[in-house]
């Protein structure tokens, strides 16, 4: 076995070589000419030339050796359903589905939104799009018609791919208003919406452009759909993750270099074999949910188990009865749902047979010790902190136990991952930190395989926001603070910028501003994240009311402070709900009227605001202090 640090070296060094060797894990309908093209640097085009499919590379290419094998097990705790697809029947019900996307109109290189709770068919449509070259944007359930209205815009698709409705901790959540008001409130329309009926919520129907899965799923038995083959660099999807404005940002990803990516992170980082049974306790709204809940167990010829319910119900054990029912071998989740069983009886982690489990992965948010220790000796399973982000699809620091089993240090994920040239760099110089100082977690040029190849629609954005915010060299940003210890470990320290993580769901806080901003009674209102014990981090609003007359009693300010969440609730959706919202005269802010966020953050978590010398009115603190005792 080779070292992670000589792997590591060798990626760097002989980049073409490295991941042409990767590159042989998957399918090529037409063998890529050249590994990657740099002449458009910050772009990076790997395998350029290749043809290739997702689709195929995770369905179709496993049929020979493993059409009976399990290809897809779903449990839903919420309705009490369990179905289990093998290969083959997995790609009869993705085949129906590209069937019936094209007949609705559907062509390579249209998008397809998908806006669905956790059910086979939002996984059947993904699969469904990258087969027939169709590009989809799933937009994550939790988010309201205003959110979903601004991916529709910006996504211009053709078809929206919905369903009646979900259902969380025992209560159904209807999706199909918010799709109609989103779809009301959106410039673009979609010609069709296609709509899987679970039958748990009413669902009014438009005429003309609603359509019905289960009839339509009839109809198209027995259709023929060969995959599109695309060039490596077209686009499979776009997901859209919150930038510091208030506009969502698209992060466009590729074909053939995502597909490389994740088959060889299946190997190297989770250890995973074909036949192997991975649980990635995710959404498929969210990047975690893409890559390992849908595509890299598939594309590795493992099974997937796909988990509607929460950590909790109908006890906390689930997640470790799930285990034992069906062998998972590597469980992933986020660290907040871990916190969230600390809470529970320690005995459930002791009732169910683990004895298949290898592994426990964390990701999306920091790991605390605490919980990482806890959960560790409670199950007695290594934990793998890794941390990566929605722009990279794939891990950028872990302890790639595939590679070499390094002793984990807890508070760190780990070291760079292979591909990634990770700098620690001087947010004013731009040059490299020695081990021990703060700097902001860079990676120099290229990104590798498999990262983001550019913001749908808007490569100057691209550029603009992730390649100029590091000074003095060609280096992407993950506008994250970070520190690199003399053995290479690297700690994580939180964001340079606005985006908060709430439970590992990561909210931009200008556009809860925004919405916050939108109700009739709120002139001016800042929000940030303040620590939390289970969430990691929630948001907070300090709102000057347009008329002080709504917040002059303790009765009042409640009053206006539940509008305003139900206006975030309604518009955003209740993720990104503040915890609360408190009511000041003025804002910290400088003499030139910049928001004082990081201030009114320091003062929320009890800590020392620092240097003021530039706060316009130094009372303003004050006001958020006494706010928050009240
Ligand atoms: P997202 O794009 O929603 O996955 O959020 C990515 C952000 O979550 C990163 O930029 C980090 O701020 C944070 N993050 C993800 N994983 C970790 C981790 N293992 N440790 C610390 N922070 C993490």
């Amino acid at each position: 076995m080779t070292s992670s640090h000589a792997m590591h070296a060798r990626s760097l060094a002989d980049p073409q070589g490295f991941w042409a060797e990767q590159a042989a894990r998957i399918d090529w309908e037409t063998p890529f000419e050249r590994v990657l093209d740099d002449s458009h640097a910050p772009f990076a085009r790997w395998f350029v030339g290749g043809r290739t499919n997702i689709c195929h590379n995770a369905i179709d290419r496993h049929l020979p050796t493993r059409a009976q094998s399990r290809a897809l097990v779903y449990v839903s705790t919420e309705t009490g359903e369990e179905r289990i697809y093998t290969y083959a029947q997995l790609h009869d019900e993705v085949v129906r589905m590209a069937a019936i996307l094209q007949s609705l109109g559907v062509e390579k290189g249209d998008r397809v939104l998908i806006y669905m709770p956790m059910i086979p068919e939002a996984l059947f449509a993904m699969l469904a799009c990258t087969r027939i070259g169709a590009i989809h944007s799933v937009v994550f359930g939790g988010f309201a018609s205003v959110s979903l209205a601004a991916r529709i815009d910006d996504a211009r698709p053709r078809v929206i791919v919905s369903a009646d409705a979900g259902s969380r901790a025992g209560k159904v959540v209807p999706y199909k208003p918010l799709l109609d008001e989103a779809i009301r409130l959106a410039s673009h329309q979609p010609e069709k919406v296609l709509l899987v009926d679970r039958q748990l919520s009413d669902m009014p129907r438009d005429a003309g452009r609603d359509e019905d899965y289960a009839a339509w799923r009839e109809r198209v038995a027995g259709a023929e759909v060969p995959c599109v083959w695309l060039e490596s660099n077209e686009p499979s999807y776009v997901l859209y993750t919150s930038g510091t404005t208030g506009k969502p940002k698209g992060v466009q990803r590729d074909t053939g270099g995502y597909a490389v990516a994740l088959a060889t992170s299946i190997e190297y980082i989770f250890c995973g074999k074909p036949g192997d049974t991975m649980f990635t306790a995710s959404d498929i709204g969210w990047v975690v949910g893409h890559s390992y809940i849908v595509y890299a167990p598939l594309l590795a010829g493992m099974s997937t188990v796909m988990y509607e319910g929460t950590p909790v119900r109908p006890d906390g054990g689930i997640l470790w009865k799930l285990v034992e029912q069906y062998g998972v071998n590597m469980l992933f989740t986020a660290p907040t749902a871990i916190r969230v069983l600390k809470k529970q009886d320690p005995a459930l982690l002791r009732r169910h047979d683990l004895s298949s489990l290898r592994l426990l992965f964390l990701a999306g948010e920091p790991l605390d010790e605490p919980t990482a220790r806890w959960i560790q000796d409670g199950i007695g399973k290594p934990v793998v902190d890794n941390y990566w982000q929605t722009e990279s699809g794939w891990p950028i620091i872990a302890i790639q136990r595939g590679v070499e089993a390094l002793p984990a240090k807890l508070g760190s994920p780990g070291v760079p991952a292979y591909g990634y040239d990770l700098r620690i760099v001087d947010e004013v110089t731009g040059e490299e930190c020695p081990p021990g100082q703060k700097g902001v977690v860079a990676i120099d040029y290229p990104l590798p395989p498999g990262c983001m190849s550019t913001l749908w629609g808007d490569d100057d954005r691209f550029v603009r926001t992730y390649w100029t915010a590091v000074p003095n060299r060609r280096s992407y940003s993950t506008f994250d603070w970070g520190v690199r210890d003399e053995d290479g470990y690297v700690f994580i320290l939180g964001r340079t910028d606005d985006v908060i993580n709430v439970a590992g769901h990561r909210l931009g806080t200008r556009e809860i501003e925004e919405s916050l901003s939108s109700h009739n009674g709120v002139a001016e209102v800042a929000v940030v994240g303040v620590q939390d014990a289970l969430k990691g981090q929630v948001a907070m609003g300090f709102c000057i009311a347009r008329d002080a007359a709504r917040t002059a009693t303790p009765a009042d300010r409640v009053a206006l402070e539940g509008e305003l969440m139900k206006t975030v609730d309604q518009q955003l959706g209740a993720v990104a709900r503040p915890a609360r919202v408190y009511f000041v005269n003025v804002l910290p802010k400088t003499r030139s009227g910049k928001l004082l966020r990081r201030a009114i953050q320091a003062v929320a978590e009890g800590r020392d605001p620092g240097d003021l010398t530039t706060i316009e009115d130094p009372t303003a603190l004050e006001q958020i202090k006494a706010a928050m005792a009240e």
